[in-house]
């Protein structure tokens, strides 16, 4: 299999591609390393540094590779950020994905797994989350990504472009050589362990009186390395012929800040101190997936659901790049 990755430098991406070359095949990563690391790169996969929104580069890359197949993962994630700035979600999320697709259509490639997120649904009518719910994003990243499986669909339709579209959960943990590595990290559980290294005095809880049991949010944490198998799964349904699918991946577990940060405190041996907060807007109290769709139509078997699993490896990676890839 030849894929080209875009956004191979990011977290996600950078474990996706290590098991891709694990399992001999050839990958090529584009990447505008604007949030992704030239040290979370592979001397295995060909390196392109280019933007989405170029397109011309872009066309011309596709056109050359000879690919089977796309994994996109390149796009901003930050919620709140896309709540104050959409117009940055709008043009690197919508305009640069439009950019791929119709290189893509040039190219001949019609097969793509999609990086997309449990914030296309918006507030959740009833747990675990299934992908019949309705998608009613409450922020412009969330929008983003709903956009552009729809529009997918259409590219299906009308031109038989078929999509995996994945839709993440909390992604957590670190491989053996990859971790997680955000300039401006907003992340919960790299915070948590930040504090646990001493590079921050606490942790902020925000919320302390959600309609949940210990009165904070609860999430479903995910592997990265779970996450990377999903996706070598989606690529290998579509080389079947499998037909345009859209699949949930989290554990089904839903761990509230609280039980994280108690998680934390016992994997690390550390005090962590946490302080209450206001809310964050835009958090749903809770958000628990169900995967049975990945399992069912992608074969999907996730490995490493303990969330102490998850810490466990977390913590190794910060312990061990205190300064993230620098
Ligand atoms: N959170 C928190 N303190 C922090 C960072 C996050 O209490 O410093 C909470 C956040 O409000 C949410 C959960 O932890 O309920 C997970 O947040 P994260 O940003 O990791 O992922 P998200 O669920 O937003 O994708």
């Amino acid at each position: 299999m030849k894929a080209l990755v875009t956004g191979g430098a990011g977290y996600i991406g950078s474990v996706t591609v290590e098991a891709l070359l694990a399992r001999g095949d050839n990958v090529t990563v584009l990447d505008n390393l604007s949030t992704g690391h030239s040290g979370a790169l592979f001397a295995g996969a060909d390196f392109h540094q280019i933007d989405l929104l170029d397109t011309g580069p872009v066309t011309k890359l596709l056109a050359a590779g000879d690919f089977d197949a796309v994994i996109h993962f390149a796009a901003f994630s930050l919620v709140g950020e896309s709540v104050s700035d959409p117009e940055k979600y709008m043009r690197n999320n919508v305009c640069g994905t439009i950019s791929l697709l119709n290189a893509m259509r040039a190219a001949g490639i019609r097969s793509i797994v999609f990086s997309s997120t449990a914030a296309t649904y918006g507030e959740p009518r009833s747990l675990p989350i299934t992908e019949d719910q309705p998608t009613l994003p409450a922020n412009p990243y969330g929008l983003t990504k709903r956009f552009m499986e729809q529009a997918m669909e259409a590219y299906d339709a009308a031109y038989g472009l078929r999509m995996a579209s994945l839709r993440y959960f909390n992604a957590a943990g670190a491989s053996a050589a990859r971790g997680e590595e955000h300039r401006c990290e907003t992340h919960l559980i790299p915070l948590v362990l930040q504090a646990a290294l001493g590079k921050r005095e606490n942790v902020r809880i925000y919320g302390t009186d959600y309609r949940t049991p210990d009165g904070t949010c609860i999430r479903d944490y995910i592997h990265v390395e779970d996450l990377a198998s999903a996706h070598l799964a989606a690529l290998d349904y579509l080389a079947a012929g499998g037909e345009s699918v859209i699949c949930n991946l989290g554990n089904g577990n839903g761990f509230s800040v609280r039980e994280v940060i108690e998680v934390c405190r016992q994997i690390t041996g550390r005090p962590i101190p946490a302080v209450g907060a206001s809310r964050r807007p835009g958090d749903p109290a809770r958000l628990v997936a169900s995967s049975a769709r990945a399992r069912e139509k992608i074969g999907w078997n996730p490995a490493k659901y303990d969330l102490r699993v998850i810490v466990e490896d977390a913590w190794r990676w910060h312990r061990t790049h205190p300064n993230g890839y620098e």
